[in-house]
């Protein structure tokens, strides 16, 4: 290969590189600038702040991540057996699926939109229900 040859192929990258340098950025400085909402489970209250979830375990066993933690406790209230004690969701490995939501019996799960729920802290990222 001639000395001329091998120039201009080593000039081809840094051609490449002034191009985009002048291109609008596509990626965003996170955290920012805000990124789109994301839907996310979180268990629905009633007006006196009483979840409405029951404890089956339902959600847990549709979960394909099994990021869902709900302990469960006997309740007092007359109308059911058990009630939550503890609720996590490991949003680490939440897939935003929805499946938690459409197998709860009682629609005790919604999805909630929610924007700048990263961490770079795996512990911030376990968001905890009632206690
Ligand atoms: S399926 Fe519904 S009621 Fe059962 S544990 Fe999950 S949130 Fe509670
Ligand atoms: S949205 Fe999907 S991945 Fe997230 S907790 Fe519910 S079932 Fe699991």
């Amino acid at each position: 290969m001639s000395f001329i040859a091998q120039c201009v192929r080593a000039l081809r990258p840094l051609s490449r590189t002034g191009s985009n340098f002048w291109r609008r950025r596509t990626t965003r400085r996170y955290p920012r600038t805000q990124t789109k909402a994301r839907l996310q489970p979180d268990l629905v209250y009633d007006d006196q702040g009483r979840e409405h979830c029951l404890a089956c375990h339902l959600c847990i066993a549709a979960c394909p991540t099994d990021c869902l933690y709900i302990e469960a406790e006997l309740s007092l209230d007359q109308q059911r057996e058990k009630q939550p004690r503890m609720a996590e969701i490991d949003l680490g490995r939440c897939l935003n699926c929805g499946l938690c939501a459409a197998s709860c019996p009682q629609d005790a799960i919604e999805l909630v939109p929610r924007a700048g729920i990263g961490s770079p802290l795996k512990r911030n990222m376990v968001r905890n229900g009632p206690q």
